[in-house]
């Protein structure tokens, strides 16, 4: 244990500074200040750790981190032994440490009558600290096994698989129909949030193991799921849930309103230094962002940045409360009003928003967006309250409502895999499909989810391919995909 009494020593939180909005909003780097290794907060946040019999950290974290053990070593100054005990349940502790929400902290004993050890921050600072002092080495397998394995998107949870199948000795192929790798956390995610060197510098440490990458290939229309499946001994798909979910109201054909993802990537391609032609931008117009939550909120920082008249957030529900709600409590994850980044940044929010129509002018662009409150039924449900519409104006809108789930028309017609009810691809518990050789892993078979979900399926999911190629596996599997067994 760190410091016995550090958490009666240091009863507070400290995170390092975001930079003056006014500052960033000048560009797309991330808004965090730089840290130092050894910064006494830092330090004395580790301390705070109590090593708990039974740390419910781990129970909140899907990777099932050794937090109480890097914390203690942090304290301790030990950084080389603390990079150690991260990666060992963590491939890409640099995007979890930058934007996960963060289960672990909700979940933490501390949290009960004090706020909660800053874990995420000290997990980002462990990484960061590695690969400036190149403790970050490629780790290339002293034998290969003659198998090759084909994984299909380069997301977190494709990645993850990737490098653990790699250092396992198989020969692994990422297949990328994207011009770069990365998945959402490449042309989703926007740079103030993850700057895309941190995917490159990983990325160069795979390659140097020997994973082999092929963006550029859409898999069903370049290369056939059946011709894959013929060409390797196992196939992992990790397509992601890209499916937007909609909203057909009237006017949702008009120009201006758009699905985030069509609007994020583009601004992502942008950030990057391309040249988009007739890219959706925010500049000088009021931007309405429909939905909250991270893509709503990337978008609103977005829109900032693009410099829009105005953005506007509508929340269907009603705003949630500050504090940890009685029947959500510890150790639970709690909804609870937050104030990302970008928020911070500006922007206005407007709860129990129910939208009704998109007006237009005579040319066919957006307008106004018509609002009504939002009446909660008997039966729960929501719905708008007839006779309190409002027009608000608006010249963008995003839709923000979610992932419906992956594209899966290409995938069940060519492989013949089966699909929920939810029309996510089907996997038992351990992540393999219906079709033998075939795994899938992240949210083509989870739903929409967390970059640490990703992850942890990834690293799962590779421990069942390994099994499967070599009968049986030392690879660590931290979860089974017990939330979304095979139901055919
Ligand atoms: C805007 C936005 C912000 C988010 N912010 C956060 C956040 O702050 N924290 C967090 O934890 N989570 C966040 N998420 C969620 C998180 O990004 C996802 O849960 C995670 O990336 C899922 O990983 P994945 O590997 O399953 O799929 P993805 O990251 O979606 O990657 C799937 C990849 O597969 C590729 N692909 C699909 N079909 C084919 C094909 N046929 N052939 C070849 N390639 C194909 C796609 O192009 C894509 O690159 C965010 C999501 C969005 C959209
Ligand atoms: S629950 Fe909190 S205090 Fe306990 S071991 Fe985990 S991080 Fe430390």
């Amino acid at each position: 244990m760190a410091d016995p009494r550090g958490f009666l020593k240091v009863r507070h939180r400290e995170l390092p500074p975001n930079r003056p909005v006014p500052v960033r909003l000048q560009d797309w780097r991330d808004v965090h200040e730089q840290l130092q290794e050894g910064q006494a907060f830092l330090v004395a946040q580790a301390g705070r750790c109590m090593d708990c019999g039974i740390p419910f950290c781990h129970n909140g974290c899907p990777l099932g981190n050794l937090i109480p053990e890097w914390n203690d070593l942090v304290w301790r100054g030990q950084w080389a032994d603390a990079i150690e005990r991260l990666h060992a349940t963590n491939n890409f502790p640099e995007f979890t440490g930058r934007i996960c929400p963060a289960p672990c902290e909700t979940s933490c004993v501390l949290g009960i009558n004090q706020p909660p050890v800053t874990i995420k921050n000290i997990e980002v600072s462990i990484i960061d600290e590695a690969f400036e002092r190149g403790w970050v080495a490629p780790q290339v397998p002293q034998r290969l096994s003659g198998h090759t394995v084909a994984v299909v998107g380069s997301g977190p949870a494709g990645l993850a698989a990737a490098q653990q199948l790699t250092r396992a000795g198989h020969t692994v192929a990422v297949y990328e129909r994207d011009d770069a790798i990365g998945g959402l956390l490449r042309y989703g995610v926007p740079d103030f949030k993850l700057e895309k060197h941190h995917i490159d510098r990983r990325l160069a440490q795979m390659t140097a193991e020997g994973t082999r990458f092929r963006p550029g290939v859409a898999v069903g229309v370049d290369v056939s799921w059946s011709g894959l499946r013929a060409r390797y001994d196992a196939v992992v798909v990790a397509t992601g849930a890209t499916v937007p979910r909609e909203l057909r109201l009237p006017g949702r054909d008009l120009d201006g309103v758009h699905v985030a993802m069509d609007y994020l990537h583009q601004a992502n391609e942008v950030a990057k230094g391309r040249d988009v032609p007739d890219q959706i931008t925010a500049a000088g117009k009021h931007v309405v962002v429909i939905g909250g939550g991270d893509t709503g909120s990337d978008c609103v920082g977005t829109a900032l940045r693009q410099g829009a008249a105005s953005v506007t957030t509508l929340a269907i529900g009603r705003r949630p409360p500050e504090e940890r709600p009685a029947d959500q409590p510890w150790p639970t994850d709690p909804v609870v009003f937050e104030v990302s980044s970008s928020y911070e940044e500006g922007g206005e929010r407007d709860y129990l928003a129910s939208t009704v129509a998109f007006v237009g002018d005579d040319e066919g662009r957006v307008r106004h967006l018509r609002l009504a409150t939002t009446e909660y039924q008997v039966d729960g449900r929501r719905a708008p309250t007839p006779g309190t519409e409002r027009d608000v104006p608006a010249d963008l809108v995003l839709v923000c409502m979610g992932f419906a789930g992956p594209e899966t028309d290409l995938l069940s017609q060519q492989l013949g895999v089966t699909l929920t009810d939810r029309g996510l691809v089907a996997r038992d518990e351990t992540f393999a499909t219906t079709v033998p050789g075939v795994f899938v892993a992240g949210d083509a078979g989870r739903g929409q989810s967390l970059v640490v979900w990703a992850i942890a399926e990834g690293r799962a999911a590779a421990a069942a391919v390994d099994a499967f190629l070599m009968g049986s596996t030392e690879l660590p599997a931290p979860v089974t995909a017990s939330t979304t067994a095979l139901r055919a």
